[in-house]
């Protein structure tokens, strides 16, 4: 698809702010090689009517397996330690995780789903390892994270992988770390969990007024984008614009970004305007960064959630 000339470039093209920053790590003319993170475990459980369904992965995995315009190495999660998961959730939660009772009626109870979410979690350090190595990275696994917080599961969401995996970065380097989230709900578990601490900092562009209510305003290191419920395709690439810019004035040595899918105009979920060459612009808005970034899957629950996945890879690839 051709870029639109009335919709905003990718950040990094005008040059601004890029003599600023260190040297990139990768060079942002070249496709890199592409690691998505999976398990088919991650397919094994389902409850009957809920959007957030095995096909969500698996049908992606298929059709990444049957394209040839990415070079795509598979691998697996990592194990997440009990010191990663506790600097962002209490201990009573990853306790609670383990007890047969739904946290609410998005977010049932499963037998297995302390693991679940654990491979969840160690998905997001194996893409940020991967990032790390110079790899577009990808963690293709279920549930989603961006709406737990620190003692609470909520939004289909169990243990918040990118904040974990932030905090990780972190723990590794003393440089600046960024949370960006494009999923069409407003990240609050990220945000509490990252809200304050220093040299990181959360972006996220979502639907307001939507579920969880939150995200309203900018607050301390968490820098909202609100987005009035069918809002126009171009009204929501601008918010992505703008906090696109604001993450780039940060300056982060990694971005973690919460790659939710369900601003997509097709999405059951959602309520946005986006197209498919939207999730491309946005992969190369974030090649375009020229620093280390690691993707972890959200949200998304149309039928074409494959087809944006690849188009956000391929942007990010720069294929
Ligand atoms: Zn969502």
């Amino acid at each position: 698809m051709s870029h639109d000339p009335a919709l905003p470039a990718p950040p990094g093209t005008g040059g601004e702010a890029a003599s600023a920053r260190p040297a990139p790590a990768t060079d942002a003319r070249r496709p890199q090689g592409v690691t998505i993170v999976t398990d088919p475990r991650c397919a094994g459980y389902h409850h009957a009517g809920h959007p957030e369904h095995p096909a969500r992965v698996t049908r992606t995995v298929e059709r990444l397996k049957a394209q040839n315009v990415l070079p795509v190495k598979w691998a697996e999660p990592l194990a997440a330690t009990p010191d990663q998961l506790l600097r962002a959730h209490s201990a009573a939660l990853l306790e609670r995780l383990k007890l047969p009772r739904d946290f609410d009626a998005d977010t049932p109870a499963h037998p297995e789903m302390r693991a679940h979410a654990e491979r969840g979690v160690g998905g997001a350090l194996r893409a940020l390892q991967a990032a790390g190595a110079g790899e577009v990275a990808l963690s293709l696994l279920r549930p989603p994270g961006h709406h737990a917080t620190h003692d609470r599961a909520m939004g289909f969401c169990y243990l918040n992988s990118v904040a974990i995996a932030a905090l990780e970065a972190l723990a590794q380097d003393s440089n600046r770390v960024a949370v960006f989230d494009f999923d069409t709900h407003h990240g609050n578990g990220t945000e509490e969990i990252l809200l304050g601490r220093p040299r990181c900092a959360f972006f996220s562009v979502h639907q307001f007024p939507s579920y969880p209510h939150t995200g309203d305003t900018s607050q301390q290191n968490a820098f909202n984008y609100p987005v009035r419920p069918h809002a126009t395709r171009e009204e929501y690439r601008a918010a992505l614009a703008a906090g696109l810019a604001e993450l780039q004035r940060f300056a982060p040595a990694v971005v973690g970004v919460s790659a939710g899918f369900d601003a997509f105009r097709g999405d059951p979920v959602g309520e946005g305007m986006l197209e498919v060459e939207d999730y491309h612009w946005l992969g190369a808005s974030f090649r375009a960064l020229g620093v280390p970034v690691f993707s972890v899957l959200e949200g998304g629950y149309s039928r074409e959630l494959p087809e944006l996945i690849f188009a956000y890879l391929r942007g990010l690839a720069g294929a």
